[in-house]
């Protein structure tokens, strides 16, 4: 039997580009399948649009202590394509990075849909074949060994297979999981997904009222039946459904595991470098410098910016129109008391709708991490997604597309 192609590509996501783009750089015939009519649907929307590409944390080990319990796993990939691959990748086509707060990387443009662009020209411009509209049915094995696969009534044969069909989180994207599906038919172990790095819903209306403001520096703290459990400081993001951000989306592990135990609480510092006493001592100054004013008059001069009306609201209305040389030791320690724990009830973890990844997929101990090889069968590759890593936001789960996808296009 003649091969249509050396290698099909499943999956014109990050990782799936990277693959192809790159296998057909070494001159292999590349066929990339992908369901949606357009390449990199999930791509185009992420980091807000804006792209989180990597993370430029210097040390490797550091790095790679990120991906939790796959560290050990991922040295040999990232040594044949890391951060410094990534930077040299994407500066190298004309795309400029920049670095942000917490070693994140942006592209200088600020536009995820042109990292897509960059993608896709690459792989065109290696000579892939690319077949979108085109949802993959199933990988076809014949006497135990993988020959292609079917897109409709259509066989299409390869010497090898790459996989790059992404989780579950953001179905309207195309990933919907098939490669889950297929790889557990296969006989890989797969460990169960979980929506990971997601936002939570919280039951306050004040919450979703102020959707869309964006605070640096927060604290949460999180209490479990009314014992302090952990806390974080960050970035925080109000939104309609409750709070999302950095801060969020990296607790939101923990958080899940919390909600098994019981009444969740978090507690939003709006002061954390302040403490208690520090923040007394300037409000009382603020109040000393404007005595006859009201406290709604002077509150902005103080509260961070969005939050004025929705502080004011929680406060007693009296106190709030009272000057405020009237207003009491206990009314003060009261209102600090409020700026440093706002509590929040955590109703629980939103769904795959909205979770950046969702955790689960191939159990990295059945594949060859320095080709990306499964280990059950020697033509077949997986990459990106598919992978059951942890890791939290910030960059890292694109460069483990970039790393995989690389790894598998330059083996396959
Ligand atoms: C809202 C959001 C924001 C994010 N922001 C960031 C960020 O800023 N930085 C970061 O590092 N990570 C971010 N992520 C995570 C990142 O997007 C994913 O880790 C990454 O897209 C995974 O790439 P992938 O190539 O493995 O799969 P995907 O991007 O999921 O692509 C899989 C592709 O396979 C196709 N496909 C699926 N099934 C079939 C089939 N049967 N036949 C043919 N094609 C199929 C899908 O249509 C899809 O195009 C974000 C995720 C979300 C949801």
């Amino acid at each position: 039997m003649t091969n249509d192609y050396d290698v099909i590509v499943v999956g014109a996501g990050p990782a799936g580009m990277m693959a192809a783009g790159t296998a057909a750089s070494r001159g292999r015939r590349v066929l990339l399948v992908e369901k949606n009519r357009r390449l990199g649907e999930k791509l185009r929307i992420t980091g807000g649009g804006r792209c989180n590409i990597t993370n430029s944390e210097p040390h490797l080990s550091a790095l790679l202590k990120k991906y939790g319990r796959a560290e050990k796993f991922l040295y040999s990939p990232f040594d044949v394509f890391g951060v410094a691959d990534t930077f040299e990748f994407f500066t190298k086509r004309g795309l400029a990075l920049k670095i942000e707060a917490e070693n994140r990387v942006f592209p200088e443009c600020q536009s995820a849909p042109e990292v897509e662009r960059v993608m896709e020209e690459y792989c065109l411009q290696s000579g892939v074949t690319v077949l979108s509209d085109s949802p993959v049915q199933r990988v076809v094995v014949r006497d135990g060994k993988i020959i292609g696969v079917l897109v409709g009534d259509k066989n299409y044969n390869a010497e090898s297979v790459i996989l790059a069909t992404g989780g579950l989180s953001h179905q309207e994207t195309g990933s919907t999981g098939d490669g889950f599906k297929w790889l557990r038919d296969l006989g890989h172990r797969l460990a169960e997904p979980t929506p990971s790095i997601v936002p939570i819903s919280v039951k306050e209306e004040w919450v979703k009222k102020l959707s869309g403001t964006s605070l640096a520096n927060m604290k949460i703290s999180f209490w479990v039946n009314g014992k302090r459990a952990f806390a974080k400081t960050g970035r925080l993001l109000f939104t309609h459904f409750g709070l999302s951000g950095p801060l969020i989306l990296n607790s939101a592990k923990k958080i899940s595991e919390l909600l098994h135990e019981g009444k969740v609480i978090a507690k939003i510092d709006l002061y954390p470098e302040q403490d208690f006493s520090e923040l007394e001592q300037e409000i009382l100054r603020l109040f000393e410098e404007n005595k006859n004013k009201s406290l709604r008059n002077i509150a902005k001069l103080i509260l961070p910016e969005g939050m004025t009306p929705t502080i004011l609201a929680m406060l007693d209305a009296g106190l709030v129109e009272r000057r405020v040389h009237s207003v009491t030791k206990e009314e003060r320690k009261a209102i600090i008391h409020l700026l440093k724990a706002l509590p929040c009830t955590v109703q629980g973890l939103m769904g795959y709708d909205r979770a950046v990844i969702a955790d689960g997929g191939v159990d990295i101990s059945e594949i060859d991490m320095k080709t990306m090889r499964s280990k059950k069968y020697h033509n077949l590759y997986i990459t990106g997604d598919l992978l059951h890593v942890e890791r939290p936001s910030g960059g890292f789960s694109l460069q483990l597309c970039w790393t995989s996808g690389y790894v598998a296009g330059l083996n396959a």
